[in-house]
């Protein structure tokens, strides 16, 4: 386990701190300061807006507030492509002026040009975007040549003393033999790895999400068998999410525990289904209901397993109980023996069709408060 020891305490004193007052607490604000990208990966949800959308960007007091509303310790930017962001080097040093872990997610392809706006700190971390080996990577994003430039950057700011990590998705059809493979580089390397599921949302047959997730856990745990139960690798997870991936675990999702602040307001419920937006963090936690969200509950998680919905839960099961945690940690995620048995997704209540409605209300909002932006966005369209 290579996460600094300073963030695990900072973290780990604020987590055990929220967890005896009780109720629903923020661990990594998640933050999309625009939607625009310099990528267009297939299926990518965040940059199918219109112009109009795409040229909103949150301002450095808009990332400050949602900081300061939402108390979290930690802030993960994304997008979009963060370092399109004019204002990004002076909203990175805001959250670690105010002592907040960030995490800049990036697909590396701006980084050579940009890194000197940025300086080594603690409380900073490059996490790059990388599915994969060259070939898993370069089919993912739809663009040759970018695995190479992402791991030019990575060597770059590693030999500039910044903290890297990558962010592999991993998506229905990878190959665990390539997958580990691919692990076993980035140890080489010596940079830590955030995997997760891909979320995908589609209308199919109960049967067909539940099968999904039996593959889901039987890959993790095939690429885990790989690499000593997920020991030879170093990874940003818990033990428990990971061990969650792996089937050994039934865990309800804490959407609230990685709340995202969008060009759109809060996004309600989770950072991966957007079924309504609000202005103020409280009115995310107190306004929404729950639930409602959740596998079991709601048909498009049916198939989520993914790190910002489960995260927090398996943080807080590691306070709850601290000896599988420790367990897990030390001889690895188990890979053999039967799974825990997962939730019933039969009564779940049906899907709710509500991008387009979401689309309509930001572009009027943009036509009032931007009309000389609104015009030229939808005139250059
Ligand atoms: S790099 Fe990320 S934000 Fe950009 S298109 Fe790909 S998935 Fe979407
Ligand atoms: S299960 Fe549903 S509500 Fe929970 S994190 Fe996943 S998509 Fe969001």
């Amino acid at each position: 386990m290579s996460i600094p020891l300073q963030q695990v305490a900072r973290i780990g004193a604020y987590a055990v701190k929220q967890q005896i007052k009780g109720g629903k607490y923020p661990l990594v604000l998640m933050l999309e300061p625009l939607l625009r990208c310099n990528l267009a990966c297939p299926g990518c949800g965040k940059i199918d807006y219109p112009d109009a959308i795409l040229n909103r960007r949150l301002s450095y007091d808009q990332c400050m507030e949602a900081i300061d509303e939402c108390g979290a310790p930690a802030v993960s930017i994304a997008g979009g492509e963060p370092l399109l962001h004019r204002d990004m080097p002076q909203i990175v040093q805001g959250y670690i002026d105010r002592k907040k872990f960030v995490i800049l997610c990036t697909n590396a392809l701006l980084l050579k040009k940009k890194i000197d706006d940025y300086q080594p700190s603690s409380f900073f971390t490059w996490s790059i975007h990388l599915d994969g080996d060259r070939q898993m990577h370069d089919h993912a994003v739809d663009q040759d040549g970018t695995y190479d430039v992402a791991i030019e950057a990575i060597e770059l700011a590693k030999a500039k003393g910044f903290r890297v990590q990558v962010n592999c998705t991993v998506f229905d059809g990878a190959n665990a033999d390539r997958l580990a493979g691919f692990f076993d580089d980035m140890e080489k390397l010596g940079v830590e790895i955030t995997i997760s599921p891909g979320y995908a949302y589609e209308r199919a047959a109960d049967q067909t999400h539940f099968l999904q997730r039996e593959r889901t856990k039987t890959f993790f745990r095939d690429v885990f068998r790989k690499g000593k139960g997920g020991k030879a690798w170093t990874f940003t997870n818990s033990p428990l999410f990971l061990d969650f991936l792996a089937g050994n675990r039934s865990y309800e999702c804490t959407p609230w525990s990685m709340p995202l602040r969008t060009v759109f307001g809060w996004q309600k419920p989770c950072y991966l289904i957007g079924e309504g937006y609000v202005p103020t963090f409280s009115e995310l936690m107190e306004g929404t209901d729950w639930n409602d969200y959740g596998v079991g509950k709601y048909e498009k998680c049916a198939n989520c397993m993914v790190h910002c919905g489960f995260e927090g839960t398996a943080a807080a099961d590691s306070m709850k109980r601290p000896l599988e945690f420790m367990k897990v940690a030390m001889k690895g995620v188990r890979t053999e023996g039967p799974m825990a048995p997962d939730i019933d997704i039969s009564n779940q209540r049906m899907a709710e069709d509500v991008h387009s409605l979401h689309v309509e209300r930001e572009m009027e909002k943009i036509k009032i408060e931007d009309p000389e932006g609104y015009r030229r966005a939808t005139r250059a369209a």
